[in-house]
């Protein structure tokens, strides 16, 4: 079909979701518009400036299943700027390393060689892993992390040191309210799937270098930033859009959930979507950012800098000699800590891991208040395609095909979402 028949696709929201989403369907010929409020792409992964170096506005760690965001990656040319590393999860006490033996021995071998976890801790994971694969993931009903850990009779500092950590660091949920379903589908996909697929893939560049900018070169004129959606009706032909004051034939809303229920007030079919995502309650995380006069000598990028719910450290020499990044994930008393006591509490953390600290010469604390949704049991989550015919949702909190494939709030996530979005609005015009 010549471009001039094809229908006119408007994004709304130029975070990774609605990026995959523009460049699948640029990529297919299809006229398409990405509106974006800000100044920039990326959303919730995106760079910032901070006296001359350009940093994350938090730090993000990807892992080798994030399939569908490689591929974004590989499309943009920037697949390079990660460092594939095998997983390795250090805290104090304990430490995790997967070898390079494929699956599943990469994880017996891994679970049986771990660094302070007694035999019986060791089995009981092992056993843990067993009963997940062999009801194939799926869970008869969705409860909570903590109350599937009870269940499989998990011991107490295995959960500190292994289990609670990689569920807040995947789902920015406390255990305690954590959904098992999600964690499970984590598990699938990542200690239990391929070896690659638990590999760390950690970025050497900043965000805007490895997606925004890159995506904006691509769509050129057809990214329209700052420019902010206030609202959206129907029209004889489709739809239009309030701020820009453009019309469209289809809509992909691809904006942060907190932000739909507004931005649908004008459209009736929506109401039972904009009412349950109305009840989402949202998930903080903050970010550090420490710059020292020399590099600091990790010996892994990566550090747990304590057990349970604790922040990790990273070392990001990629984005200026001496930079670390120390993240601290979902809601706690950190939150209401005076920023100075915080970074000196954070600063002890890091000397007990590495020693001796070199010259602090600036450091900065980045809060993002809603950076995921929490992800808690039968979450209600909408489907791409809405009830109002030619409007589609795209962003990290659409479902899955299937609750097994749910993933939490999570670039994967995002990718796909836009990926299936596109996929949609390609299929329904064919
Ligand atoms: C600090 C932090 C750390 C994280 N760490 C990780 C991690 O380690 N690994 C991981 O996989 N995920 C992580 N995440 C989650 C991940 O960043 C998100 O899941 C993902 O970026 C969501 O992308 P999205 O496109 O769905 O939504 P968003 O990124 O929220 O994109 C929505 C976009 O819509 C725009 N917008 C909103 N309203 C309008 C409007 N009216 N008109 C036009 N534009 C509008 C916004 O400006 C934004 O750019 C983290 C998130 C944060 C904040």
């Amino acid at each position: 079909m010549p471009d001039a028949e094809m229908s006119a696709v408007a994004i709304v929201g130029g975070g990774w979701a609605g990026i995959a989403c523009a460049m699948e369907l640029a990529d297919s010929g299809r006229p398409v518009t990405l509106y974006e409020a800000a100044k920039q792409l990326g959303g919730r992964a995106r760079g910032v400036d901070w006296n001359g170096i350009r940093i994350d506005n938090g730090q993000h760690l990807l892992v080798g299943a994030y399939g569908a965001t490689l591929r974004l990656l590989r499309r943009l040319g920037t697949a390079h700027l990660l460092e594939r590393r095998p997983l390795q999860l250090c805290v104090p006490g304990f430490r995790l390393a997967l070898p390079k033996l494929p699956a599943p021995l990469h994880l017996a071998v891994g679970l049986l060689l771990a660094h302070g976890l007694s035999l019986s801790e060791k089995w009981a994971a092992a056993r843990f892993m067993q009963a997940l694969k062999a009801s194939n993931f799926s869970l008869p009903e969705d409860i909570t992390v903590s109350a599937l850990l009870r269940r499989h009779r998990q011991p107490p500092a295995l959960i500190d040191k292994l289990w609670a950590p990689i569920c807040i660091a995947a789902l920015n949920t406390p255990v305690a309210a954590a959904s098992a379903q999600v964690f499970c589908n984590v598990l699938r996909d990542s200690l239990a799937g391929r070896r690659a697929d638990s590999d760390l893939l950690l970025n050497r560049a900043d965000l805007g270098r490895l997606v925004g900018d890159a995506a904006l070169a691509h769509l050129g004129q057809r990214a329209r930033l700052g420019e902010k959606v206030s609202g959206i009706t129907q029209t004889a032909t489709g739809f239009h859009l309030a701020g820009p004051e453009q019309p469209a034939e289809q809509v992909v809303l691809a904006v942060h959930p907190s932000r739909l229920p507004a931005l649908v007030v004008g459209l009736p079919g929506m109401a039972g979507i904009a009412t349950d995502v109305a009840s989402y309650t949202w998930q903080p995380i903050l970010t550090l950012w420490l710059r020292f006069a020399t590099p600091t000598a990790f010996p892994f990028p990566m550090l747990g800098l304590d057990d349970g719910h604790a922040p990790w450290a990273f070392e990001r020499n990629g984005l200026a000699p001496g930079m670390v990044a120390i993240v601290m994930s979902a809601d706690g008393p950190h939150l209401k800590r005076l920023a100075q006591h915080l970074r000196d509490e954070y600063l002890a953390l890091l000397a007990g891991a590495l020693g001796p600290l070199p010259e602090l010469l600036d450091w900065k604390i980045i809060t993002e208040k809603r950076a995921t949704w929490s992800c808690t049991p039968n979450l209600s989550r909408p489907d791409n395609t809405t009830p109002v015919p030619g409007l589609y949702l795209a962003g990290d909190y659409t479902a899955a095909d299937d609750v097994t494939d749910s993933y939490p709030a999570t670039l994967e996530g995002a990718v796909r979402s836009g990926v299936k979005c596109a996929r949609l609005i390609l299929e329904t015009s064919r």
